[in-house]
């Protein structure tokens, strides 16, 4: 008999994806609870400790209900925890269209090819950057996006130059954006179109929203 799949939930909810290609989508997302990494400017320091620990069945029932073909699985860390694979193919199956957010630290090999990756690469700012695992970008294809989160000048020339030496462009769309608060995102644009950067500028839309709402 198969080994009962279990996940530690933080949240399930409803919102208009924020981020990525798919920005502007209604989305549900299944925030699973945990991550080792403690990045400096993370916004979702509740999802390390707590939620819910709801059986794979239970959780696609929860999904389900909300009547909506996309769906997001982020945290915290997905990948830290060993039922992700499971729930993402589980997701796949029933026939959502669906993306994992990650932050870059774990191998990606596992994940269902029908899922869209996006895979965090940290900057020096995040104070992670060390755990980026590199190993993971030559596995990423044209349906996953990498994504730097830049907190200032250094940052910003940092990850022109991880996107230049791994060739990133030609894998994946890039997505940059600006620390909430610490980089101001027009100085950002400006970098952008000076340089002529063939990446995807953001902002996140669901805090030009809701603010810093949990649930949103
Ligand atoms: S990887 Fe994501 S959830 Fe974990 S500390 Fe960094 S920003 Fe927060």
């Amino acid at each position: 008999m198969a080994e009962a799949v279990n996940l530690r939930v933080s949240e399930v909810f409803l919102s208009i994806q924020g981020e990525t290609s798919r920005t502007g989508l209604p989305t549900v997302f299944i925030r699973l609870t945990g991550c080792p990494l403690r990045c400096r400017w993370c916004d979702t320091t509740y999802s390390f400790q707590g939620g819910e620990t709801i059986a794979l069945e239970e959780l696609l029932q929860q999904v389900a209900a909300f009547g909506i073909g996309t769906v997001c699985v982020t945290g915290g860390e997905p990948l830290a925890q060993k039922g992700c694979p499971a729930l993402l193919t589980a997701l796949c199956d029933e026939g959502y269209s669906v993306s994992l957010e990650t932050g870059g630290a774990y191998d990606i090999a596992a994940v269902d090819p029908r899922v869209s990756r996006i895979v965090d690469i940290k900057p020096p700012e995040s104070g992670e950057s060390e755990r980026n695992r590199w190993d993971n970008l030559p596995l990423l294809n044209p349906h996953d996006e990498v994504k730097f989160v830049l907190a200032n000048r250094a940052d910003y020339d940092w990850a022109c130059a991880a996107v230049r030496q791994h060739e990133l462009n030609a894998r994946c769309p890039v997505l940059f954006s600006p620390v909430q608060g610490e980089l101001d995102p027009q100085q950002l644009a400006e970098w952008i179109l000076a340089d002529r950067l063939p990446v995807r500028m953001q902002v996140q839309l669901h805090k030009v929203l809701w603010g810093n709402a949990r649930g949103k």
